[in-house]
């Protein structure tokens, strides 16, 4: 408690406080005050205090930037961890990526296979052909030349009345 240096009356809250350091003495020793406004209730006087007194010696402090030092290296072996973690995720990702294009490729790959199997069996079978052609049948290696197809039947043959069928099945 405080008493109001103009009338006397104690004041009990401050307004506000701050803190203020004092220049070191030779051994190396700082005071930190707390310093308080007060205004008085009864006079409205303002006026300050001394809260309260810290001592600082240099060597707190160089402890206080040494902590603050190791604070800061982990911080940074902290982000260098977590960078190395996103540059495996980041892998991690173009493999998986890398996965789905070769399974998306799949059926294709699997539908071209089999066209080229079907494209495969029609060249066989066109080779068939081709071979039957080529080579005359064993027994038939007489000297007589088939006689050539010069009599070719007409391709419009009589309308087949087996096809138009009249009577209708019941229904
Ligand atoms: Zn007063």
């Amino acid at each position: 408690m405080v008493k109001c240096p103009k009338c006397g009356v104690e004041v009990t809250n401050y307004v506000k406080t701050w803190s203020m350091i004092g220049k070191p003495s030779k051994s190396g020793e700082m005071l930190q005050l707390m310093i308080g406004l007060y205004e008085c209730v009864n006079c409205k006087k303002r006026f300050r205090n001394v809260i309260g007194k810290e001592k600082i010696t240099i060597k707190g402090i160089m402890q206080k930037i040494k902590a603050l030092e190791e604070m800061i290296m982990e911080a940074t072996e902290k982000k260098a961890e977590l960078e190395e973690k996103v540059k495996a995720l980041e892998k991690e990702k173009a493999c998986l990526l890398a996965e789905i294009e070769a399974l998306k490729a799949i059926p294709e790959l699997e539908a071209k296979l089999s066209s080229l199997e079907c494209e495969i069996a029609k060249l066989k079978e066109e080779k068939k052909a081709l071979e039957e052609k080529v080579t005359p049948p064993p027994c038939e290696a007489a000297p007589v030349e088939a006689p050539a197809p010069a009599e070719e039947k007409p391709c419009e043959a009589t309308p087949t009345e087996e096809k138009t069928c009249e009577e209708k099945p019941c229904e």
